[in-house]
Formats: structure tokens, C-alpha cells, sequence
């Protein structure tokens, strides 16, 4: 099958997509591998498939590669949905993720277990060719922990808690895989694609 170049210049969002999508026989490409450089886009979608899909034009016209793309980020439902399209932002561009994620938690200090409810959601665009383009989501459900929890993954994992109780921080890549929004929509575009092995 063809390569596709993933748009990111997040070296998690790289591991996770090469740890998915790798067994799953559909071969990615770093930025970096395919010596492309994707310079600065300008993320300004009203929504996460927008923004994936701004990602993934941007990519396809510097490399004329077929590439695969997503934006995602984290609501919560105590904070109207926040931080939502701003989770890579969320409390101003010059905190770490340590300071953002003890923003969150301070944020939702008052908020009750039942109430901290909040989901990961993944949009990926995909841009085979012009005519060729899919797109998919996917989400995982879950809480707001309390405090910190896990050295594993990347930004709100160590807050991110997962219904069996164990934050994402605490589960090691290939078992957030199988439940992640990540994981959920990159199976999702494996499907997508193979209605579409004609055109690979
Ligand atoms: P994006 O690069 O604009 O899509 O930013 C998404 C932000 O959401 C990232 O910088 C992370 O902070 C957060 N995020 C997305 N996916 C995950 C995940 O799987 N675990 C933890 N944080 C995530």
C-alpha cells in the first residue's frame, strides 16, 4: 500500500499513529522521514474536523503525498465543553503541560466525581488525492481525575481517567490504543481505506 505522510509535528501523536496504524499494514511516515517540512498552519476551524482537515490540505500541497492528518482535544463537560478546540492552549500559550494539566484540576476543585465527566475526541482527515478524501472521528469517554496519575503518554493523559479507574497516564500505549479516540478513529480510516483500495 501506498506511504502516508502524517501531519504532526507531535512526536506522540507520530508514535501513536506508527503503533496503530503500522499493524494494520497501512504504512506512515513521519514529517520528518519524508524530509517534508510543514512549516506554521493556521488552525482557525470552528471544529475539530475542520482544523484536521486544514492540517491535512496544508500537508498534501507542500508534499503531494498522500497524507493523514488529525486534530483533537479534550471537553469538558463541567467547563461548557472547554478546553475543546484550545487544549493545546488551554490557560495561555506559555505553560507546560504539568501547569496546564494542575490548571484543569484546579479549575474543577468544587466539582463533584459525577460531574468531572469529559471525553478525548479525534478528528482525522485523510487526503489520498483531490478527489479522494476521508474523514472520521472518534471518542473516548471518561472523567477528570483528582489529581495526577502515570508517567505514560503525552499532555492530559496523568488526568485523563478512564471508566475501568486508571488514568491514561497509568496504561502503557497499546492498551490506551484500543480504547483511545486515536485508536477508535485510525481503525475507522483503516476501514474507510480499504473500500478505497482502487484508488491506493
Ligand atoms: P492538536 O495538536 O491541536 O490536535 O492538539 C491537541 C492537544 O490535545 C494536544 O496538545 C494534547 O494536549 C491533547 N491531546 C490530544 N490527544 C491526546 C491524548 O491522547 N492524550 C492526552 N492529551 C491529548
Amino acid at each position: 500500500m501506498t506511504d502516508f505522510l502524517i501531519a504532526t509535528n507531535n512526536s506522540h501523536k507520530v508514535e501513536e499513529f506508527k503503533r496503530i496504524l503500522n499493524p494494520l499494514g497501512i504504512n506512515v511516515l513521519s514529517a520528518k522521514e519524508a524530509g517534508v517540512d510543514l512549516g506554521e498552519v493556521l488552525e482557525n476551524g470552528t471544529n475539530f474536523a475542520e482544523n484536521a482537515n486544514i492540517k491535512a490540505l496544508s500537508a498534501y500541497k507542500i508534499s503531494s503525498m498522500p497524507t493523514i492528518a488529525d486534530d483533537s482535544g479534550l471537553c469538558v463537560d463541567a467547563l461548557g465543553g472547554a478546553p475543546g478546540l484550545y487544549t493545546a492552549r488551554y490557560g495561555g500559550e506559555g505553560l507546560t503541560q504539568t501547569e496546564r494539566n494542575a490548571l484543569l484540576l484546579k479549575n474543577l476543585e468544587s466539582v463533584t466525581k459525577e460531574n468531572r465527566t469529559a471525553r478525548f475526541v479525534c478528528s482525522i482527515c485523510c487526503i489520498i488525492d483531490e478527489d479522494n478524501v476521508i474523514e472520521v472521528e472518534g471518542i473516548c469517554e471518561g472523567y477528570i481525575a483528582n489529581s495526577p496519575s502515570g508517567t505514560d503518554g503525552f499532555g492530559y493523559d496523568p488526568v485523563f481517567l478512564y471508566k475501568d479507574g486508571r488514568c491514561f497516564g497509568q496504561i502503557i500505549g497499546e492498551e490506551k490504543d484500543i480504547v483511545s479516540h486515536r485508536g477508535v478513529a485510525l481503525r475507522k480510516l483503516k476501514e474507510a481505506l480499504e473500500i478505497r483500495k482502487d484508488v491506493l
